[in-house]
């Protein structure tokens, strides 16, 4: 089969920007890249796309046209793993070897595990901004509803962007506020965690959209079933004690976060972990196991917020990593778990959440500037006007003026530099 120095399974966020920065470092590497679409989605866009301020069309680009032209790319999916071999199994049984593998393949929706939701998905009031397809059904329904009770849902964790589903709540919430329509509305958040945001930091300034907005706050209620044209929705309630019951729900209008696993060929294959994802160093993102495979993005289990903001960190650190690694080196560069959420409380204003492993607050800007626990209108200008421009044309192509300073700190331990070695030809 062919080989490649670097082979990238996924062109999405984490797999692009991987491929620009390890070729703004070396222009002459031999990088593969296997990916299946047509499409390459800019998906902290469809927020925005669900709160009508965005286009769909602003939010997708041709794969041609963001994969760099040094790149080959195979446009097939990937199938299976043989680490011992070196090589990717794609779907039709070709394979493919490689010097240093990269792991990036994203998350997988499980529409499947909510009975009853992919059949009604798009129509009936029940929509979603974590699809494409979906995001501008939830500005119509915004729209259109009136009266009657909305409802918005949030999965147990992991999830990517974990604020999404309140974004596009406290955004419907405005726009039936400017309307004046939320007195004869009755707005719900249904979630299955115990807190409203994972970082505590974050919740006073969300509460007071919640009390502005008049939002009952359904905490430990877990979606487990849809019916579309009976407009009801079913809800595992925990209570404190850990006893489950069942209530269920009529619905105008419900917007649904689903329930998110690791790809199955991921979790399937020897790189996983117990829970299903690719089993990673935290800080250097090189395998845990196998010193020739690295990995990024959402399908990675290490424990920072799944967000296109973390792959802006990430990328740095794992192309710093591989050119030591293809020399034999041990990685040095580390990544601090740095992700973003910016919340989107209303039309013109965001809390930005950024933090790291551990919650640590980890922001980007001084904080006279922007203090990311208040609200603010430079933190919506961010995203409305900066964000998509720094995607498409600083981050995919590895242009890290934003993301350099965490590269480069790390001394590797003795073991570190042994496992290098192991696998360097
Ligand atoms: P993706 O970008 O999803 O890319 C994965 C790629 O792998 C895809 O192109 C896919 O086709 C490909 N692939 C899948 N299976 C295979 C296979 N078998 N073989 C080869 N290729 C495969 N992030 C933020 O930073 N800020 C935000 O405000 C924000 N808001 C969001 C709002 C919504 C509604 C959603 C859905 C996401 C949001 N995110 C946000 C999260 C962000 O989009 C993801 O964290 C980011 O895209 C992760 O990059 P990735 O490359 O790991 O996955």
């Amino acid at each position: 089969g062919r080989r490649h120095e670097v082979l990238i399974v996924g062109g999405g966020a984490a797999g692009q920007s991987v491929a620009g920065s390890l070729l703004q470092r070396n222009p002459d590497l031999d990088i593969a890249i296997i990916e299946p679409r047509q499409e390459h989605y800019y998906q902290p866009g469809w927020t925005l796309v669900g709160g009508g301020v965005f286009e769909r069309r602003e939010t997708v680009r041709n794969m041609s046209d963001v994969m760099p032209q040094q790149v080959k790319w195979y446009q097939a999916a990937a199938h299976a793993f043989e680490p011992e071999q070196r090589q990717v199994v794609l779907e039709d049984g070709e394979r493919l070897g490689y010097s240093i593998l990269v792991v990036a393949p994203g998350l997988a929706l499980d529409w499947e595990a909510i009975p009853g939701l992919k059949d009604t998905l798009g129509q009936n009031g029940v929509t979603s901004n974590y699809l494409f397809d979906l995001a501008p059904y939830t500005w119509e329904l915004v729209q259109s509803t009136r009266k009657g009770k909305a409802l918005f849902t949030q999965p147990p964790m992991p999830i990517k962007c974990a604020g999404a589903p309140q974004k596009a709540m406290y955004l419907a919430c405005d726009h039936w506020s400017r309307q004046s329509r939320l007195q004869d509305l009755q707005v719900e958040f249904c979630t299955a965690g115990a807190a409203l945001f994972g970082v505590a930091d974050y919740v006073p300034a969300l509460m007071q959209y919640v009390e502005k907005y008049g939002i009952q706050l359904n905490f430990q209620h877990n979606l487990v079933s849809v019916d579309g044209s009976g407009k009801t929705a079913v809800f595992n309630v925990t209570d404190p004690e850990g006893n489950t019951t069942q209530i269920e729900k009529a619905f105008d209008m419900i917007h649904v976060c689903p329930p998110q696993r690791a790809p199955k060929f991921i979790s399937e294959s020897p790189l996983a972990d117990a829970a299903g994802w690719i089993e990673l160093n935290p800080e250097t993102l090189q395998h845990s196991r196998y010193g020739d495979i690295f990995g990024l993005g959402d399908a990675g289990n290490t424990p920072n917020a799944k967000t296109a903001a973390a792959v802006r960190k990430q990328a740095p650190v794992v192309a710093e990593n591989i050119l030591r690694a293809l020399k034999g080196e041990a990685p040095r560069a580390v990544y601090d778990g740095y992700g973003s959420c910016p919340l989107t409380v209303e039309r013109g204003k965001i809390v930005l959440a950024e933090f790291g492993y551990g919650g640590k607050l980890l922001p980007s800007f001084p904080e006279w500037l922007v203090d990311g626990k208040q609200p603010s209108r430079f933190s919506w200008m961010l995203k409305e006007k900066m964000l998509p421009w720094i995607y498409w044309n600083a981050m995919l192509k590895g242009h890290e003026w934003m993301a350099k300073p965490e590269v480069l700190r790390h001394r590797p331990t003795e073991q570190e530099a042994q496992e290098a070695c192991n696998f360097a030809d």
